[in-house]
């Protein structure tokens, strides 16, 4: 994952943190790097278990979010105790500390105490089967996030397309 120090045992990608949502401690800081869904959605889920959540992120805002969506998660996050950080970036994780960095000021900050940090980037395309069956059938396709991680509408797309295909 792109910072310094991720390699530590107490850093996770956002699919791994949730599935162990309950293990990840009482002071967490998430990452995000891509602007979607994901991040705020995990840091809501934290901070409604009274997790002391922060979600950083060099963005103004998530960005890839659809407005309408973005209107009403972002506040319901921030309300549930979550605390939202933008225009700043995770420079480095240290030995359970955290390195943040104003994008626009650029001043750093360092947070202690951290139990676990989650990266929220993009993703690597899980394309194991289609590899395995090549050569193997008659005819394969390769959509949706096997292709590349996307949104579910791509996966859709692709779906639809392979279907009119047939
Ligand atoms: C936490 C999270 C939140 C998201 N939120 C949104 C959102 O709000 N909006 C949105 O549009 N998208 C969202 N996405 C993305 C969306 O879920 C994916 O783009 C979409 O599910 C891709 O569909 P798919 O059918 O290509 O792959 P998947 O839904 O991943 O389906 C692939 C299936 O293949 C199975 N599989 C893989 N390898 C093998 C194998 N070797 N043998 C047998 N089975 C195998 C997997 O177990 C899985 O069930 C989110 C993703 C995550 C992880």
């Amino acid at each position: 994952m792109p910072v310094p120090g991720s390699q530590q045992d107490f850093v996770f990608d956002h699919e791994a943190a949730l599935q162990q949502v309950d293990q990840l401690g009482r002071r967490v800081v998430v990452l995000d790097v891509v602007g979607h869904i994901e991040a705020i959605g995990l840091g809501e889920l934290l901070a409604r278990q009274q997790v002391e959540v922060t979600v950083v992120t060099p963005f103004p805002l998530p960005v890839c979010l659809d407005r309408e969506t973005l209107g009403y998660a972002l506040p319901r996050a921030v309300q549930a105790g979550m605390r939202w950080r933008p225009n700043t970036a995770l420079a480095a994780i240290g030995a359970h500390a955290v390195t943040l960095v104003d994008v626009l000021s650029r001043q750093t900050e360092t947070l202690g105490g951290i139990d676990s940090v989650v990266i929220r980037t993009h993703g690597v395309a899980d394309a194991g089967l289609y590899f395995a069956l090549q050569g193997h059938v008659a005819e394969l396709l390769r959509v949706g996030d096997a292709v590349a991680v996307r949104t579910a509408d791509r996966a859709i797309f692709d779906g639809h397309m392979a279907g009119r295909g047939l």
